[in-house]
């Protein structure tokens, strides 16, 4: 569970990102978060994992203060999924999701086991792409990769911030339904952030609308839709 009381981010230039800002995401439960660019959708993301502190308010998770954990601990609780794809080049496919399980010192076998079985969830034949490099996948199946990537080490809550938005049309629809697949599978929660409504539509379980660095509405989507 993931909850935003009453958060305020004023950057050092006075540009008030966020004004009193309070969400509660349930555990399990995933949530679009949509608006304009600029309305502080990436600075709400950027503090979960503490990447950037809240000028005022207090972020829970699972009922504690964020502050309060360890800073790794809660970084490794926590998959990230960015717009720009960030795999690490010079590793391989196998190589790249098995990064934060050894860090967790999971046992080869367990990752191995783990990384195929994601794989196979996102339609990418492990015996083929657990051993190529990004540079020998297309755009769609390195984004599916740094999706599956962000879950390997089996977090608690998964961010994923605009990861469609490099895409074509095509590969964003199955990177859709591969996210909404995944969920389904793994029951994690997701915060997703997007600007386009249509897939905020699709994917949420809630949909929250921003506007300026406020919450306009959050609503599930077929109230929103008939509520709109
Ligand atoms: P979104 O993700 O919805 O596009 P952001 O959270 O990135 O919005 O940005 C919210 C506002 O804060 C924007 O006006 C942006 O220009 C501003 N902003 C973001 N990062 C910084 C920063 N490091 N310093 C100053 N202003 C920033
Ligand atoms: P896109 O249609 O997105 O441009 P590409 O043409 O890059 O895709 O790749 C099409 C398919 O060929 C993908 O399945 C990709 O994994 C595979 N592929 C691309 N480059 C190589 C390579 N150097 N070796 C093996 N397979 C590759």
């Amino acid at each position: 569970m993931i909850e935003f009381s009453d958060v305020k981010k004023t950057y050092p230039d006075g540009t008030e990102a966020l004004k009193d800002f309070s969400l509660r995401i349930n555990e399990g439960e995933l949530v679009t978060l949509i608006g304009p660019s600029g309305c502080g959708k990436t600075t709400t993301m950027k503090m979960v994992n503490r990447l950037i502190e809240p000028t005022e308010g207090t972020i829970y998770i699972n009922g504690t203060n964020i502050n309060d954990y360890n800073i790794h601990e809660l970084r490794w609780n926590i998959g990230y999924v960015l717009q720009q794809i960030a795999l690490f080049p010079h590793m391989n496919i196998g190589e790249n999701i098995a990064v934060v399980p050894e860090m967790k010192k999971w046992k080869r076998r367990e990752i191995r086991k783990r990384s195929e079985e994601l794989l196979d969830m996102v339609g990418l034949d492990p015996s083929t792409y657990l051993h190529r490099r990004p540079s020998e996948l297309s755009g769609g199946e390195q984004q599916r990769v740094g999706v599956i990537r962000a879950l390997a080490a089996d977090p608690d809550i998964i961010l994923m911030d605009e990861p469609f938005s490099a895409l074509d049309p095509i590969s964003r629809e199955q990177l859709q339904h591969d996210i909404k697949k995944l969920h389904q599978e793994i029951r994690k929660t997701i915060v997703f952030v997007t600007h386009d409504i249509d897939e905020a539509l699709a994917l949420g379980d809630k949909v929250c609308l921003m506007k300026e660095g406020h919450i306009n509405q959050v609503d599930t989507p077929q109230q929103l839709v008939l509520n709109p």
